[in-house]
C-alpha cells in the first residue's frame, strides 16, 4: 500500500485494518525502473554491454535471422512488416496458457481467502509459479516462411 506525498512520490505505508489495527507484516515497496531495452523478436531484455556505436536491437544471431526471415515473408505476402502472421493453433496454445494462469490466480485468491497458514501460502505459491513458469518459458514463433 503507498501513499504519495507532498512531493507526489509514492513511499509504502502501514495496512490499516477494518478494527483499525495495523498490519506491519507485509510491507511492499514497488521500486520505479527504468526501461530496459529488449530485443526486437524476442522482447526480452538485452544485456547491458558497454559498446560503441548503434545499440544492438537482438539478443543474438537467431532473433536477428528471425526477424529478417519474417520482414523478408511479409514483404512476399504484400503486408506490413510490422504484421506478423500466426498459425492459428499457437494463439490458441497462448490462450490457453494465459487461461491456465487467470485460473491459477482464482485458485489462489479462493485457497487464501480463509486459510492464511504458511502451508497454505506455500501451496498456493508452487502453484502460481508452476503454472507461471509454463507461461514463462512459452515462445510464440510468427510464420516466416
Ligand atoms: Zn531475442
Amino acid at each position: 500500500m503507498t501513499e504519495p506525498d507532498s512531493e507526489g512520490t509514492t513511499r509504502p505505508t502501514i495496512a490499516k485494518l477494518a478494527d483499525g489495527s495495523s498490519t506491519d507484516t507485509f510491507v511492499t515497496v514497488t521500486k520505479p525502473h527504468e526501461p530496459r531495452p529488449v530485443c526486437a523478436w524476442c522482447r526480452r531484455p538485452l544485456a547491458r554491454t558497454a559498446t560503441t556505436g548503434r545499440p544492438k536491437l537482438y539478443c543474438g544471431q537467431p532473433c536477428r535471422q528471425r526477424a529478417y526471415e519474417s520482414r523478408r515473408h511479409a514483404g512476399t505476402l504484400g503486408i506490413d512488416p510490422e504484421n506478423v502472421l500466426l498459425r492459428k493453433e499457437e494463439l490458441e496454445r497462448l490462450h490457453d496458457r494465459l487461461y491456465e494462469l487467470e485460473a491459477a490466480l482464482e485458485d489462489v485468491a479462493m485457497d487464501l481467502q480463509d486459510d492464511h497458514s504458511p502451508k497454505a501460502v506455500k501451496e498456493a505459491l508452487d502453484h502460481l509459479c508452476g503454472v507461471a513458469s509454463r507461461l514463462s518459458a512459452f515462445v510464440l514463433e510468427p510464420i516466416t516462411n
